[in-house]
């Protein structure tokens, strides 16, 4: 048989799995919009459970999940804190502006765990010049600090001070399955460090579509009109939530496997001249690798050439995402096809 290309591109290229369409087919629907969709209604509940919280919302997309919760914790004319490589900040187009009227207050930080210190002295009341300054935007795993898992003592930390400073905190937990297996954290002890969290379906878990908004049930329902009014209303969406429901139930342990190859592909490809990994080991399943001097769109293209498909992430680094549809074939044609796309692109 020929394989297709190994795709590194991102864990949003899965494909749903013989269980989740089976799952998809034989689902009870309802109007989820009058609250009469039994698969939705199941798929929030568990959801809600897991992290230990009273409620949650099924969401079309990851964005959609964080910038209700954004809108529904800060008013237009207030700041967000946000670590500067941040997905809420870089990546969901300027949603907070936008669609919320936040202005970002972004800070750096080393890992994507930002100094609790920095985040004290910049959340702060309003008053005189000053905006007021009261959510605090949290990311794990850090997807552009190379899926690195911030520790959740770190998260509790930077949660007590914000409600020290009377501030809200929202997780936006894109890979936060991720983060739970890699550091053996139970996820009720995330549920408990951020007054909204987000988690998504749709990436290592291989579920179609869908995202789920977790918190109080007040806040919860706060989220329901937030999402109507952004267009998120869906209706017999019960055939979706099936699959989130098998994602949820069957696909977290596995997450494991995408680690251990992230690791071999990141021990590969570090080893090849001008390669390095600026944000080091990966924790989880991104590889970020910096090729020295050579344009990363060339390592891109070169590597395509050779059946392996990897996107730029800056002008010198390439990602690299392993997930449900990648297996070990795919990361030794990956680290074969990584010496002799460097070397094609710094000769172009
Ligand atoms: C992918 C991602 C999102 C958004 O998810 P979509 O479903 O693509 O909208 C949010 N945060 C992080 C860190 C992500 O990687």
């Amino acid at each position: 048989m020929t394989r297709g290309p190994s795709d590194f591109r991102s864990d949003t290229v899965t494909k749903p799995t013989a269980a989740m369409r089976r799952a998809m087919a034989e689902a009870a629907v309802g109007d989820d919009v009058f609250g009469e969709d039994p698969t939705v209604a199941e798929l929030e509940q568990e959801t809600a459970r897991l992290f230990h919280r009273e409620a949650s919302l099924f969401v079309p997309t990851g964005c959609m999940g964080n910038q209700i919760a954004a809108r529904l914790h800060a008013r237009p004319g207030e700041e967000a804190v946000v670590e500067a490589a941040a997905h809420m900040f870089d990546w969901e187009l300027a949603g907070l502006a936008a669609l919320s009227g936040i202005q970002v207050r972004p800070l750096a930080s080393a890992r994507g765990g930002l100094d609790p210190d920095l985040v004290r002295a910049t959340l702060r009341p309003a008053g005189g010049f000053r905006p007021r300054c009261g959510l605090l935007l949290l990311e794990n795993t850090h997807n552009f600090h190379g899926g690195a898992v911030v520790p959740v003592e770190h998260l509790a930390r930077l949660h007590a001070v914000a409600r020290e400073r009377g501030a809200r905190v929202h997780l936006d937990g894109a890979r936060l399955w991720n983060a739970a297996v890699a550091s053996g954290t139970p996820l009720p002890a995330y549920g408990a460090v951020a007054d909204s969290l987000m988690v998504c379906l749709s990436k290592g878990l291989g579920a179609p579509v869908g995202s789920m908004l977790v918190g109080d049930a007040a806040f919860v329902a706060q989220a329901r009109e937030a999402r109507k009014l952004l267009g998120g209303g869906m209706r017999q969406v019960g055939v979706l939530a099936a699959a989130g429901l098998v994602a949820l139930r069957t696909m977290r342990g596995r997450l494991a496997d995408d680690h251990a190859r992230a690791r071999r592909l990141a021990r590969a490809v570090a080893a090849v001249p001008r390669a390095s990994l600026p944000t080091g080991d990966p924790d989880t399943n991104i590889v970020i690798v910096r090729v020295e001097g050579v344009d990363a769109a060339r390592v891109s293209a070169a590597l395509k050439a050779r059946g392996v498909l990897a996107l730029p992430a800056g002008a010198d680094r390439v990602r690299f995402v392993t997930h449900l549809d990648v297996d070990d074939e795919d990361v030794a044609r990956a680290s074969a096809a990584f010496p002799d796309a460097v070397a094609d692109a710094a000769r172009a």
